[in-house]
């Protein structure tokens, strides 16, 4: 199939024009190893001018967008593909309005499909940091006036985070985990879910990270003001700061989703050209759960 992977606006609208034209890119990548009947398993077609197939033995057609995230879509794929196509290349991601606004789409229903592509977007867990990697904690949200430190509840939103550094000491991946506090507990998943087991981890001296210590390779040190972490402070303003400025409010349960969204684009700043057609197939191949999770 011709991937598409251009990062320029006017291209995409010139590939894609139609909504024809995105069920054609959905049906290969739906059927990039081949059909197979999902009532009957066969595997002969035939290809209909809409790019469904219907099954040589039993008859059953399944349109490119049956059984993908794309399926009833209300403002149709046209306007889907072009939302992933702005929320993969824009740097800071698209707000709800702007979507809804240049598509001509409800705020609503703008909103529930921008929480259908990030949670597409969510890692795999199939690629964990290795090599160097430094872990911290952080707040957004609430009052600034909150004091600092670990003891606070409130309503601001607790999030562990964990980068893995480049030679050169600047941010390669990135990934944040929303938590309820500060134990040994709550910050245990992100090292289960995202750090490799050889990986060479380091945090300040947090007593919360102790236990862990026994499963994974941790150093602590004191933070010195985070002049000991200083990507992983840069990293962690800037996550902080598209989520102020772009999201005045964030509800807890959507989240994990905007950190899902931030840690696709980061970890792909370094292969641009492959981001929407990863997202694509991440769309075509994603469990439905997910949209039932949703509503
Ligand atoms: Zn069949």
């Amino acid at each position: 199939m011709d991937i598409f992977k251009r990062q320029n606006i006017v291209e995409c609208a010139v590939r894609f024009q139609s909504d024809l034209d995105c069920k054609k890119y959905l049906s290969e990548v739906k059927w990039a190893s081949g059909y197979n009947c999902r009532k009957s398993g066969h595997q002969g077609s035939q290809i209909r001018k809409d790019f469904s197939r219907t099954c040589n033995k039993c008859s059953d057609t399944e349109s490119p967008g049956a059984g993908t995230l794309f399926h009833k879509v209300k403002f149709g794929l046209l306007k889907a593909f072009h939302t992933c196509f702005e929320m993969t290349t824009t740097t800071k991601g698209m707000l709800v309005l702007q979507v809804g606004r240049r598509y001509g789409i409800r705020p609503d229903t703008t909103r529930v499909f921008m929480h259908i592509v990030r949670e597409a977007m969510k890692s795999s867990g199939n690629y964990p940091l290795d090599g160097e990697v430094h872990v911290d904690e952080f707040v957004v949200g609430g009052k600034e006036s909150e004091r600092p430190g670990r003891s606070y509840g409130g309503k601001k939103k607790k999030v562990v985070c964990a980068i893995q550094l480049t030679k050169e000491g600047k941010v390669k991946r990135f990934y944040g985990l929303q938590i309820k506090d500060f134990s040994a507990k709550s910050l245990r998943p992100i090292f289960e879910r995202h750090i490799a087991k050889d990986a060479k981890v380091t945090t300040d001296e947090w007593k919360g990270y102790r236990p862990i210590a026994k499963d994974f390779y941790i150093t602590q040190i004191p933070s010195e003001f985070g002049l000991n972490f200083k990507a992983l402070h840069t990293a962690i303003h800037q996550v902080k700061s598209w989520i102020r400025t772009t999201f005045s409010w964030v509800s807890k349960p959507h989240f994990d989703r905007y950190l899902s969204e931030y840690s696709f684009r980061l970890n792909r700043s370094q292969i641009k050209p492959g981001i929407f057609h990863n997202l694509i197939g991440r769309m075509v191949n994603s469990d439905k759960i997910y949209i039932n999770n949703l509503v």
